[in-house]
């Protein structure tokens, strides 16, 4: 779905069926330590860019709101694992790097 910041976004959700009005994080809501979502977060989400660069299915992505020191701004954090490996993956945008050495450059090449 697309988000208020016009990308998209498989976490995002809106609802205005009917006179609803309800937008949530899907991403955000699922980590309970992750602070309060508001839509202007979305529009330096990093999370949109992430899963159109990287479609691995190995890669597990979390994400909380991290307020700066002087509590003057909020942006999204992400931390990613890479179930396979079992291990932190710091770029999650290129991933752990551990799948495309085990898959046939062909197979990468077809997922597109
Ligand atoms: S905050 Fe990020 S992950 Fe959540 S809906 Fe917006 S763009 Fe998607």
């Amino acid at each position: 779905m697309r988000t208020p910041a016009g990308k998209e976004c498989r976490y995002y959700f809106e609802d205005y069926y009917r006179g609803r009005q309800k937008q949530e994080c899907r991403l955000l809501t699922q980590n309970p330590n992750s602070g309060r979502w508001k839509p202007s977060l979305c529009r330096s989400c990093p999370i949109p860019d992430i899963q159109r660069q990287n479609a691995c299915p190995n890669l597990v992505l979390e994400a909380r709101v991290q307020t700066s020191m002087l509590g003057m701004r909020q942006e999204v954090k992400v931390f990613a694992v890479c179930t396979r490996k079992m291990v932190e993956v710091t770029n999650p945008a290129i991933g752990c790097g551990e799948c495309h050495l085990a898959q046939p450059v062909e197979k990468i090449l077809k997922q597109g």
